[in-house]
């Protein structure tokens, strides 16, 4: 799953108003942006199927720092507590601590069963949505869709940056979903890795979208 956890993060604007756009991204995408480091630091592992046989052709080996429920809770809980401590907003902490699990429910659903509930266990989950790619396509263009959809609502744009880069972000982010859904596998993990710390950037891109909108009226 890529696009829907973006989908969360806009959405989620709705919900905690004064908590930037490029906040909600890290939240709602936290563990996807941990797991490269952890990669390259060899503290979990993937592999690549290069025989084009599974999509996403990634085997998820070992990942439950990043990816077991239990981790995933204990992240968001110290998300939510230090955006607190920073902004003293209970509902954006609960919102963003929120936004940290949903990533691990959404990927639930579509992985193949390779999340583990805690560290150390075997027993491994997933209701693997992935191997129905059209239904996976469309369950995640849907959240996406409503996400966009929820903060054009609670959001006007202050000037023209405001929709451009909105929009191109948006366009973007589609861009990436279909290239990775239709292009080749990546060649080695270092490469993944490199592409997942790109996340990075649009954790950036979120700040300075909402850097030029502001609230819509009746907030
Ligand atoms: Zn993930």
């Amino acid at each position: 799953m890529f696009i829907g956890h973006f989908g969360v993060g806009f959405g989620a604007k709705a919900a905690a108003p004064k908590v930037s756009l490029g906040t909600l991204f890290l939240a709602a995408q936290f563990i996807d942006l941990l797991w490269p480091t952890l990669l390259m630091l060899g503290i979990e592992r993937v592999n690549i199927f290069t025989d084009g046989k599974q999509r996403p052709p990634l085997d998820f080996v070992y990942y439950p720092f990043s990816h077991s429920l239990l981790a995933v809770i204990i992240w968001a809980v110290l998300f939510a507590a230090a955006y607190y401590v920073i902004r003293r907003s209970s509902i954006g902490a609960v919102v963003l601590g929120l936004a940290v699990v949903s990533h691990w429910l959404l990927d639930l659903i579509v992985h193949y069963p390779d999340l583990p509930l805690y560290p150390g266990t075997s027993q491994r989950l997933g209701f693997a949505l992935w191997s129905l790619p059209i239904f996976e396509m469309v369950l995640e263009f849907s959240i996406f869709a409503l996400g966009v959809w929820l903060y054009l609502r609670t959001t006007t744009a202050s000037d023209a940056t405001g929709k451009w880069a909105l929009w191109s972000l948006v366009a973007f982010l589609v861009a990436i979903h279909l290239g990775n859904f239709f292009g080749p596998p990546p060649p080695n993990v270092t490469a993944l890795a490199w592409v997942g710390q790109a996340q990075w950037l649009l954790v950036a891109w979120g700040y300075w979208v909402d850097k030029h909108r502001v609230l819509a009226a009746y907030y």
